[in-house]
């Protein structure tokens, strides 16, 4: 299993891949980013994700908060809103805007997301290859009821509205970061996923990989915007290596975030046995559950699924190490099958 490749969010990936390094530090490891998170703020590209995934990897990251710069301050932020100039809910630090202000200067230069992220690597060496699962634009949207019907009136998913009163599509990161999330989520569509293609090297990665490894990022925002970029999902079922995921989700509950609200606005429960089947045995392979859904195992060995119930909290990264090993262990029980 020398050739990794793994689908990531934020910051269940990130941590996820930290002990990933520790427990196979021979491998070589690909990871493919989500950008539907991506957002325009300030005139600036922020892809949240990748950013996430390079500072965690490269030593850069916040520990406690779990995304942004450690040793962070905030003047811009605040000279910014000195002139009225927002949205304030977003937290950019000083340090976070220049990864920000450069990524934008070299796209306006004319490079792809990609070898822009390439060359952000260059400074964080987060050793493993990072890759956006594409260079076009993908945007996640999120459906919402509104409640003051400002809102146009046609769903994102094509719905008028109508007896189910007014609906209102907002930026995933509106969702999340400013409404908490805490409204439900009708659907959750990344919109121009359909027209985008893979990034280069995404398929290549996949091709030449020995296993591939679903972090507990979030199954519907992070990995499952990943899977719906036209390719991706079907170069990993005929990639013909065991494909192997680690659950978000541990005793009905995500371990943090919102992945409870947009499960169910695909109509998936939260559980680790219906995030497993979700995947379903036609992508999936094997599935680590935490020790406290034990009783799930069956549950997804009925759907096709290799299943075993390890420890899944990410305490430390020796914790974590110990995760990606179970993975690593199950993976090769699938390719013996
Ligand atoms: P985001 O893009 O920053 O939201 O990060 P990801 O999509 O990569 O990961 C978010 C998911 O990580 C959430 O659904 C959490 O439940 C999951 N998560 C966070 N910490 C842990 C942990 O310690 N163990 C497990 N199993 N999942 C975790
Ligand atoms: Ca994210």
């Amino acid at each position: 299993m020398r050739r990794i490749l793994v689908l990531s969010g934020g910051i269940g990936g990130a941590r996820f891949l930290r002990g990933l390094l520790r427990a196979a530090p021979e491998a070589e490891v690909t990871v493919i980013g989500n950008t539907g998170d991506d957002i325009h703020l300030f005139g600036l590209k922020v892809c949240p994700d990748l950013d996430t995934v390079m500072y965690t990897l490269g030593g850069g990251i916040h520990e406690e908060q779990g995304w942004g710069r450690a040793d962070e301050t905030f003047a811009v932020k605040e000279e910014l809103a000195a002139y009225g100039v927002g949205p304030e809910w977003f937290g950019l630090g000083d340090r976070d805007f220049a990864t920000h202000i450069v990524r934008t200067q070299m796209l306006a230069a004319g490079y792809p997301l990609s070898a822009v992220t390439e060359a952000l690597c260059q400074r964080w060496q987060p050793g493993v290859r990072l890759l956006p699962m594409t260079d076009d634009r993908v945007e996640t949207h999120v459906l919402i009821d509104d409640p003051d019907g400002s809102g146009n009136d046609a769903g994102a998913d094509g719905s008028d509205g109508g007896a189910e009163g007014r609906r209102r599509a907002v930026h995933f990161q509106e969702y999340w970061v400013r409404l908490r999330a805490a409204m439900p989520a009708h659907a959750v569509v990344p919109v121009g996923a359909d027209q985008a293609k893979p990034a280069p090297g995404v398929l290549e990665a996949i091709a030449e990989a020995d296993v591939v490894v679903f972090p507990p990022s979030n199954p519907v925002v992070s990995v499952g915007t990943i899977l719906a970029v036209p390719g991706i999902r079907e170069a990993i079922a005929d990639a013909g290596v065991p494909v192997v995921g680690v659950s978000p989700i541990i005793g009905n509950a995500p371990v943090r975030g919102m992945a409870d609200k947009v499960l169910a606005a695909v109509g998936v429960e939260a559980t680790a046995a219906a995030v497993a089947r979700h995947y379903g045995p036609g992508l999936l392979d094997a599935w680590l559950v935490d020790t406290v859904d034990a009783d799930s195992v069956a549950e997804v060995e009925a759907a096709g699924i290799r299943c075993r119930a390890v420890p899944l909290l990410m305490t430390d990264t020796e914790a974590t190490a110990e995760m990606a090993r179970a993975a690593l262990t199950i993976a090769t029980e699938v390719k013996a099958a």
